[in-house]
């Protein structure tokens, strides 16, 4: 399948990776929105959020979310968890992923 999270996932394209489990990659994002810009990415591909049924992975992204958020030191002073769905919520990338976005005030595109 042509889709560029699959390849990061599978390590075809490289990526700046900050955890791997069995079933998710968390990767720095190539154009940071604010000083910590992760990606939390499944290595099985779902278009959408819409299409991940799978419960047991939908934990284990938001638990992969906090375990970066606390490596990457921002666990204390805040951050946010953001998931875009679709054209109208902003998802350029047709693979199931969540943003982690911390270490100031965000402004931008995800502010
Ligand atoms: P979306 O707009 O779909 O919610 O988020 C896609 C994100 O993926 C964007 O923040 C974009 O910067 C990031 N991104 C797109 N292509 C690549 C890539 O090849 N490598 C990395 N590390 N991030 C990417
Ligand atoms: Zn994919």
């Amino acid at each position: 399948m042509d889709c560029i999270f699959c390849k990061i996932a599978s390590k075809k394209v490289p990526s700046t990776i900050v955890l791997e489990t069995d079933d998710l990659v968390v990767i720095k994002d190539i154009s940071p929105q604010a000083p910590v810009h992760l990606l939390v990415i499944p290595k099985r591909h779902y278009a959408t959020l819409l299409e991940c049924e799978d419960k047991t992975l939908l934990g284990s992204i938001f638990e992969a979310a906090k375990d970066a958020a606390k490596d990457a030191g921002v666990a204390e002073s805040g951050f946010r968890t953001v998931v875009n769905t679709n054209e109208e919520g902003g998802q350029t990338v047709a693979h199931l992923h969540m943003h982690l976005l911390g270490g100031r005030q965000l402004t931008g595109r995800m502010g």
